[in-house]
């Protein structure tokens, strides 16, 4: 089965967007866990980032501290990176999350 990422992507599943490039996409988490929970991810499919190169996390980062100011998280704001079954990933298309809007707590689960 296609990764729903990709099909995002692909405009074949719909996703609230929030930032569009040649390389990056952004949109909003199904299941928020803030009141602002964006998802960034590169339009190119890598399973994890331990697949990435470099090169390809800076557009990335670029668009996240975009999306800061857009989006006012300028107060404070968490960016997230689970990978692996240990690191809590689900989705198998290397991913961001950008967490804000509220008081976020120390150690996450
Ligand atoms: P992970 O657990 O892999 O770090 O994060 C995957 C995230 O993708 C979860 O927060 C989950 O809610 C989100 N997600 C899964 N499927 C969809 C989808 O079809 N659309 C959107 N917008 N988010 C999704």
């Amino acid at each position: 089965m296609e990764c729903i990422f990709c099909k995002i992507i692909k405009g074949e599943v719909p996703a609230k967007k929030v930032y569009e490039d040649n390389n990056v996409l952004a949109f909003h988490d199904i299941n928020p866990q803030a009141p602002i929970h964006i998802l960034i991810i590169p339009k190119k499919h890598y399973s994890n980032i331990l697949q990435t190169e470099l090169r390809e996390i800076e557009p990335i980062f670029s668009a996240i501290k975009n999306l800061v100011s857009d989006l006012g998280l300028e107060e404070g704001f968490r960016i997230v990176n689970n990978c692996g079954e240990l690191g809590g990933q689900t989705v198998d298309h290397v991913h961001f999350h950008l967490l804000g809007k509220r008081k976020l707590t120390w150690p996450p689960g």
